[in-house]
């Protein structure tokens, strides 16, 4: 089961089969910075359903060859996985599929459900038999023990819905039809959009419908399902506004893309407005503001233009690495081989260093030796989250409490183990004004949770 999977998830559906292995090639690439342990790709072709999926990244798992490989088809479903919970292993890539008497599935996730114990519990005492440690086969079973009752498809998701709590935007894909899911809260985002040539596309963010060739036509509603089949693209609302939309706020501050729109708003500009409420909250005097490559970058522009600081470029990032956090561990210092100073710029100068959290501490202790050895005479460390105080259950890698720094010492006594002037935290107070009157999740940082959480949430409680 995973219970922190941070995951990108993509659709296509074509009237008639055609090259949707390319597209897919694109919204996966783009998608990538949803998931880089592994990610995998099933097609329904005139033959069966055709797959391919690995540990790895996008262009490593899908060499030039398997694409040319793939025959022409109607439909397709991909992932991205991060699963921070359940192995990293071959066994947890997604899509999962599923060949079953009442009709095949490939399904991908991304999300966590909160109840997943309780349900696969029930499941297994009931002779079910799991092959993943990962929640996401939990629903697929769910949907094909449905199937067998339900008088269609949709209505086996409807039921099953009732069923799931917490996070899950969901593709599927069966031997007629793509059905699209945002669970009832909207806690993972989903859009989807149509290519010139009439291909249905659906996606975690609107930049992999854009990778696709695709426009953006909207976001899912919270609850809302989405079928594309032959007869074209239909919507069904019956879960819809049976929960408060809470869509996850760190979705903006630092899992999606910055030129992705969810639910209406610029991630980009959200980050600008962290940045802008961050100075208000947290100002000093300083010479310049950096932002720490990538996602500090927006925040820091949004604190120089509201406090007058300018702006400059003092950490340099290497384009050949993936995010630090989700690089597999060891014994090497990942900061340093992701970013470097550039002492032109950072030499005598008092700096306010923006970055977008802090988890364990690590990172930016690392960042900040890395000024200090370039010549920067002062470090203001302004963090354009709140402080991670509550581990999240709905499918950000947030830890277990005694592992978040924050929840065990004062800004003030982190500032001095980082190695900085002064720290100052994005205030609660200000994520209503990121995302402008949306409603959204920050269980994290306030430990108020949109639904009920079960005790045991171990990222590996089912390995
Ligand atoms: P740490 O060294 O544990 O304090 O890690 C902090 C860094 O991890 C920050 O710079 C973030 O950009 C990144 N980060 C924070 N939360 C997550 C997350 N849920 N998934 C991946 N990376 C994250």
């Amino acid at each position: 089961m995973s219970l922190h999977e941070e995951c990108g998830v993509f659709g296509a559906y074509a009237s008639a089969p055609c090259d949707l292995a390319s597209l897919s090639y694109y919204a996966l690439y783009a998608l990538q910075h949803r998931g880089q342990e592994s990610c995998g790709l099933v097609m329904r072709t005139p033959a069966g359903f055709v797959s391919h999926k690995d540990v790895g990244l996008v262009g490593d798992v899908f060499s030039a060859q398997t694409l040319q490989g793939f025959p022409s088809a109607t439909a397709a479903v991909g992932h991205t996985r991060y699963g921070t919970t359940g192995g990293s292993g071959r066994r947890n890539c997604q899509p999962i599929e599923v060949h079953h008497c009442g009709g095949d599935l490939a399904l991908a996730h991304n999300g966590n459900l909160a109840n997943a114990a309780a349900l696969r519990a029930a499941l297994e005492r009931n002779g079910a038999i799991f092959h993943t440690s990962s929640d996401t086969e939990t629903i697929a079973y769910l949907i094909t023990r449905e199937r067998l009752h339900a008088p269609s498809l949709v209505e086996a998701v409807s039921r099953v819905m009732l069923q799931l709590e917490g996070a899950y935007s969901l593709v599927i894909l069966s031997d007629h039809r793509l059905l699209c899911v945002r669970d009832p809260h909207g806690f993972r985002p989903l859009c989807y959009g149509c290519t010139p040539d009439g291909t249905w596309l659906v996606a975690s963010e609107s930049c992999a419908i854009r990778a696709a060739g695709g426009s953006v036509l909207r976001d899912l509603q919270p609850g809302e399902i989405l079928v594309f089949d032959e007869t074209g693209c239909t919507s069904h609302r019956e879960h819809c506004s049976s929960q408060a939309k809470t869509t996850c706020i760190f979705e903006y501050i630092y899992f999606a893309r910055p030129d992705s729109v969810i639910d209406g708003v610029s991630v980009h500009e959200a980050r600008i407005r962290a940045g802008e409420a961050l100075a208000k909250a947290h100002p000093v005097d300083a010479d310049l503001v950096i932002g720490v490559p990538d996602s500090g970058v927006a925040a820091a522009l949004g604190y120089s233009a509201a406090s007058g600081i300018p702006y400059g470029i003092g950490l340099m990032k290497n384009n050949y690495v993936g995010r630090t956090f989700i690089a597999p561990d060891g014994r090497l210092d990942k900061v340093r081989i992701k970013l470097s100073a550039i002492e032109s710029v950072v030499r005598g100068r008092r700096l306010v260093l923006i970055d977008d959290s802090i988890v364990r501490g690590t990172t930016s202790g690392r960042i900040v030796r890395l000024l200090r050895e370039a010549g920067a005479k002062e470090i203001h460390l302004r963090i354009s989250a709140p402080p991670f105080l509550h581990p999240c259950y709905y499918g950000t890698d947030i830890d277990s409490e005694e592992h978040l720094i924050a929840s065990r010492r004062t800004p003030e006594e982190i500032a001095a183990m980082i190695g900085v002037e002064s720290l100052g935290y994005l205030p609660v107070s200000a994520l209503p004004s990121l995302i402008g009157g949306h409603a959204y999740c920050d269980a994290c940082f306030s430990g108020r949770y949109p639904t009920a959480v079960a005790p045991n949430t171990r990222k590996d409680q089912f390995e």
